[in-house]
């Protein structure tokens, strides 16, 4: 069974097939409005959402399904102390596709190995949010034409930010990807996202402070909200809330074909200004977002019906260790819920929690 938790599930050129069903899509509607008809989607957010919960609703409604689930985990028997594994093993005589967000990191992980249909992480914690890499891949090849030889910055929160740590992954790889990430020293990557991209050759990347410095090289700014609902410091949230804030001032230096993308919502990190500059792409990206989820959601039924397996090469080692490390991460799915301790052992010896990729002690 296929499920999309990770963007790397996606072979490369799976992630460009869907890519492509996309724009056929766009171009035929009319043609894929029975696509899915018969088929029901259950959307499980267990965390607040409105662009990715009602762009999956209407992608599946637009492809002649259903939808059924729940946006507020009150809602739902979450409350009654219900487990992920237990949800989903009772969602599965309802529907035939699940997309699933969470607060704790891992858990559409988990329901994938109790659901028996395919599920989709449609974001998890801080973690991962593989729906929104295909929404920004679709993006940025229907702006500048293809996924390599460019350089991207990331600015703003790329410590929470999800999108940015699944779309890194996603363009690592393709050749001649620059990434400069731009952050405050509170905000910087998460280390297992540095160390994976030290130990990939195709890849460059360098840190900076600052916005003015880096601007005119880029061909991509993916800028992100400050993701207050992670912290657990206000002080701290307090200190870096106002870092970076992108304004028509600071577009004079970039290039006059560079987007700016950013997953939404926006707080005040991209004044209202910017809107009107024909580079500002992140509008025209929501709209991609509901077409992708359309390509995604017929694929992975399709192969749901094909019993279709993997077909990716493995980015980490495949040796798995069970119950042997316990996660530090207090936001994985393992700190709360009673699942199998899972580590993947890394090529350098280290192991990493197969939920949350976080280092074992
Ligand atoms: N909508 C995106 C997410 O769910 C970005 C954000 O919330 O800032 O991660």
């Amino acid at each position: 069974m296929r499920h999309l938790i990770d963007p790397t599930d996606l072979t490369v050129e799976e992630t460009e097939r869907i890519v492509a069903l996309a724009e056929d899509i766009i171009a035929h509607r009319a043609a894929y409005s029975e696509a899915c008809k018969g088929k029901k989607l259950a959307t499980l957010f267990y965390e607040p959402s409105t662009r990715t919960r009602l762009s999956f609703t209407s992608a599946m409604m637009e492809l002649g399904g259903q939808v059924i689930g729940f946006s507020d985990a009150n809602s739902s028997s979450v409350s009654k102390g219900e487990t992920v594994a237990d949800t989903v093993r009772v969602i599965r005589c309802f529907a035939d596709i699940i997309a699933m967000r969470h607060f704790k990191e891992g858990a559409p992980l988990v329901a994938s190995q109790y659901a028996g249909i395919p599920v989709i992480n449609a974001g998890d914690g801080s973690h991962a949010h593989p729906t929104q890499t295909l929404t920004d891949l679709l993006t940025i090849k229907r702006e500048k034409g293809r996924f390599d030889n460019m350089t991207i910055g990331f600015c703003g929160d790329l410590k929470f930010g999800r999108t940015v740590h699944s779309l890194i992954k996603a363009l690592s790889r393709y050749s001649g990807i620059e990434v400069i990430l731009i952050s405050p020293e509170e905000l910087r990557l998460p280390d297992y996202m540095l160390q994976e991209m030290q130990a990939n050759s195709r890849l460059t990347f360098r840190e900076v402070r600052t916005m003015e410095e880096v601007m005119p090289e880029l061909d991509v700014l993916y800028m992100t909200r400050v993701q207050k609902e992670r912290f657990l410091d206000e002080e701290e949230f307090d200190r870096v809330k106002n870092s970076f804030v992108l304004d028509p001032e600071k577009m004079k230096n970039a290039k006059p074909d560079m987007i700016v993308l950013h997953p939404l919502p926006r707080v005040n990190e991209i004044t209202r200004a910017v809107d009107n500059d024909p580079r500002a792409a992140y509008f025209r990206q929501v709209e991609n977002g509901k077409f992708v989820r359309m390509a995604l959601i017929y694929t992975l039924l399709q192969w749901a019906d094909e019993n279709r397996p993997y077909e990716r090469t493995p980015v980490f080692g495949e040796e798995y260790l069970v119950n042997e490390h316990v996660c530090p991460n207090r936001r994985c799915i393992s700190s709360t819920e009673d699942v199998d301790q899972l580590f993947r052992r890394m090529p350098d010896g280290t192991c990493r929690c197969a939920y949350c990729e976080t280092k074992a002690r």
